[in-house]
């Protein structure tokens, strides 16, 4: 298929300087294809993607100590889960560690917010998603002051601090900022309420919390003004065409796990000596 991309979607889809208000939640950035161009494409690098977390894995049971981080984030109805189902779907369930984080629990509440992060990071050889994160700590609790300022202020460095060790130990870390305009989600909340096998994903606060988009807005622009590192690279995906939100996210990860230069371990046995036992056997 000749190549739809104007450049890699890491370049085209990276934050720095990017005004979260004035997002064409619409655009396609890097791609110049169409729906129809844009699945199939989808389907072809999936094969792609899919070889690639087998080398990721194969090196975690060999005793690498790599692995990837793929952090969602987006108001509800962005397409987190769309991305879980049709991105990650399309590899090998075994190596992949998939983390949701909702309202902290009772317990979490007695813990620092970073607590519950830590103790679902992917071990080695695997790729770890996060539908939510951390940063719904300076999100949703920056929004409606579930915390004192002064105390979710801080969160930005402490955040930064705890990626820069994860990077530093060998995790690489993708956070993908979902978006939609709030048309769109007016859409796609009305089908949620229109068809009964979409009833289960509606939540009357999502409708509550749609008169908050623009402090939302401000928090997502805070998210990524400040904790956009080289380290643990934030990239703004429009994401009102679903094929080019899922498109883009595997393009991100075939990025990230191509750069790791994985190679298939060697064996570490002797091949000639194993044949001449298999064919003996
Ligand atoms: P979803 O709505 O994505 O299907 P859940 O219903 O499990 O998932 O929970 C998501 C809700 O939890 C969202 O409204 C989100 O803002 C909220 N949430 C996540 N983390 C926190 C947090 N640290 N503090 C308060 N609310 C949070």
């Amino acid at each position: 298929m000749a190549n739809l991309w104007t450049e890699p979607a890491d370049v085209a889809l990276r934050a720095g300087g990017v005004r979260v208000a004035d997002l064409d939640t619409s655009s396609t950035p890097g791609f110049t294809g169409g729906k129809r161009a844009g699945k199939d494409l989808l389907a072809e690098r999936a094969t792609v993607l899919s070889v690639l977390q087998e080398k990721l894995f194969a090196h975690g049971r060999t005793g690498g100590h790599l692995n990837v981080l793929l952090i969602l984030q987006g108001m509800d109805t962005a397409g987190k889960g769309g991305i879980v189902r049709h991105v990650i779907g399309s590899v090998d369930p075994q190596g992949v560690d998939h983390a949701s984080f909702g309202v902290p629990t009772e317990l979490e509440k007695q813990h620092d917010f970073l607590w519950r992060i830590s103790k679902r990071l992917p071990a080695h050889g695997q790729i770890g998603v996060f539908d939510r994160s951390q940063y719904e700590d300076v999100l949703v609790v920056r929004v409606h002051n579930l915390v004192p300022q002064a105390e979710w202020e801080q969160r930005y460095d402490q955040i930064n601090a705890f990626e820069k060790e994860l990077a530093e130990t060998g995790t690489v870390i993708v956070k993908v900022a979902m978006f939609v305009s709030l048309e769109e989600q007016k859409i796609r909340l009305r089908e949620r309420l229109e068809r009964p096998d979409k009833y289960w994903k509606f939540n009357p606060a999502d409708i509550t919390e749609r008169a908050y988009w623009p402090q939302y807005q401000q928090a997502y622009q805070a998210v990524l003004d400040r904790t956009n590192t080289d380290y643990a690279p934030w990239y703004v995906l429009p994401s009102d065409h679903k094929w080019y939100a899922r498109l883009a996210v595997t393009e991100l990860l075939i990025g990230a796990l191509a750069g790791l230069n994985l190679d298939w371990p060697p064996a570490n046995f002797d091949i000639a000596e194993q044949l001449r036992r298999l064919d003996q056997s």
